[in-house]
């Protein structure tokens, strides 16, 4: 069934957009995918290259590992089958920045195949993503143009870098829905720990295959968006390509298969090359390396040490804490924050944590540019304010300005409220003659108390004002029932 709020309306008639991703994910790693050179990033021009990456005569490559393990990683966290035979061949292509001349990648026999992911959207539903494939494979150098007004310059430091090409089925209809799947998938490879999904360093992009179609009918020609490295660019390059693409068909036009870019400056996208089909590729089988056949046992070793995968602990956060779906998907969309609202919820009420970790205390770090492992208070203070709360020391009203002039630096919870005198005032002595006092000045509100229940409000509000907030409202009403009766 199509979801009609999903549909853009062109001259003609309602359009569906029709998306899949294919997502390159660089494995984390210190050493690249056949060659020992390191990986790091910021390191100078042509410092991490070894005779392989600059395919010098007669290197041959050899299979890390590790980045094997991580591919395996990542194909368990997506529930999906793990090959035990796999092969990498050749994609042969001429770019300057591409020594060898080919690509070693997997193209019939992935070391990953069929998975999925499951996806959040704002109003907290969900969605599946098919996941077609998982392969290994080089990424490339790159060509530098701003060196020189006459020369292109080539960085080989990227060349061979393992890369994890993630293939998803054309499962997505809007780009919101792009959008948060690459966030759900970039959370479960953060939390696998097999990529650090850093998207400003260019270590997770997104190539984006646009189609339109009227809703229900065949798959239209796609056109694909490459190298898109942010989920703003990501949603407005697909605004922007669905409806170039609806403004074609509509004046009779048709859509050419081809690979665009997109320009975040102009937020249009623009045609790069005409789109290659496979066979363009002469792929064929590497002679360099043997097929990579894994032993089940080890595969078992791999699954049996994952982690709690963000799913999992979304169903945990609900069932052990009692919180919502929204405010447990919140949390576990950061390992980090997950972490620490744990840390911080134990021996507190939850739910009370859950909206000082993911309202006040996000909000903050947020501002600051800070994730939550590099926040200024660890889970210990954030529990000893909420402690202060629970234990009717302050309220809640007062706990903000307390988390405030944490913030500035005026120290602890605790030292700031005794600093400030901030301690609610639940002595039934001092509140009572605040309110007999109230009463005797105002006869008239008093009175109204008796017919009208609701109006001691009024008195519960002069009280707060007359102790600066700080009374506790609890005794208040107490006290106020139990002299004017209402
Ligand atoms: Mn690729």
């Amino acid at each position: 069934m199509t979801d009609t709020s999903k549909l853009i309306e062109g001259r003609t008639g309602s359009w569906e957009i029709v998306l899949g991703l294919e997502i390159h994910a660089q494995v984390a790693s210190n050493a690249k995918l056949f060659s020992g050179a390191a990986v790091g990033f910021g390191a100078a021009p042509n410092a991490q290259v070894s005779l392989v990456d600059a395919a010098m005569p007669g290197m041959l490559p050899v299979i890390n590992r590790h980045c094997v393990e991580q591919a395996v990683r990542t194909g368990l966290g997506l529930k999906a089958q793990i090959n035990l035979k796999s092969r990498f061949d050749r994609k042969n292509y001429f770019y300057p920045d591409l020594p060898q001349g080919y690509q070693i990648s997997q193209f019939k026999d992935p070391i990953v195949g069929e998975g999925e992911v499951v996806v959040e959207r704002d109003d907290g539903s969900t969605f599946t993503v098919g996941i077609e494939r998982l392969h290994l494979e080089q990424d490339a150098g790159k060509s530098l143009h701003d060196q020189d007004p006459n020369a292109t310059y080539v960085d080989l430091n990227r060349a061979g870098t393992a890369l994890m090409e993630i293939v998803s089925r054309p499962d997505m209809r809007s780009s919101e829905e792009a959008a948060a799947y690459v966030k759900k998938l970039r959370t479960i490879l953060v939390y696998l720990g097999s990529c650090d999904g850093d998207m400003e360093k260019g270590n997770l992009r997104a190539d984006v295959n646009v189609s339109v179609r009227r809703p229900g009918a065949e798959l239209g020609t796609r056109c694909e968006i490459k190298n898109v490295n942010s989920y703003r660019y990501i949603q407005q390059a697909i605004e922007y390509e669905a409806r170039r693409q609806i403004e074609i068909i509509e004046d009779g036009g048709k859509i050419n298969q081809e690979t665009r870019l997109f320009d975040p400056g102009k937020l249009e996208t623009r045609s790069m090359r005409s789109k290659e089909e496979a066979h363009d590729y002469r792929y064929f089988p590497d002679p360099d390396l043997l097929p990579l056949v894994l032993d089940p046992a080890w595969v078992k070793e791999i699954q049996d040490s994952l982690p709690e995968l963000p799913d999992a602990k979304k169903a945990r956060f609900q069932s052990q804490y009692g919180l919502s779906a929204y405010d447990a998907g919140v949390l576990i969309s950061e390992r980090a924050k997950a972490d620490f609202y744990e840390a911080a919820a134990k021996d507190r009420d939850p739910k009370l944590t859950a909206n000082w970790v993911t309202n006040d205390l996000a909000a903050r770090l947020s501002a600051a540019g800070l994730e939550f492992d590099a926040s200024p208070f660890g889970p210990a203070v954030i529990a000893e304010l909420t402690g202060l709360i629970q234990d009717n020391v302050i309220s809640s009203k007062i706990a903000k300005d307390v988390f405030e002039r944490m913030w500035a630096g005026e120290g602890g919870p605790k030292e700031i409220v005794e600093k400030q005198g901030l301690q609610q005032v639940s002595d039934t002595g001092a509140l009572e003659a605040i309110i007999d006092q109230l009463i005797a000045d105002n006869p008239g509100q008093a009175a109204a108390v008796k017919e009208k229940p609701q109006a001691i409000g009024w008195f519960v509000g002069q009280v707060m004002k007359a102790t600066a907030g700080k009374a506790n409202p609890g005794t208040i009403n107490q006290l106020l029932r139990s002299k004017l009766g209402g």
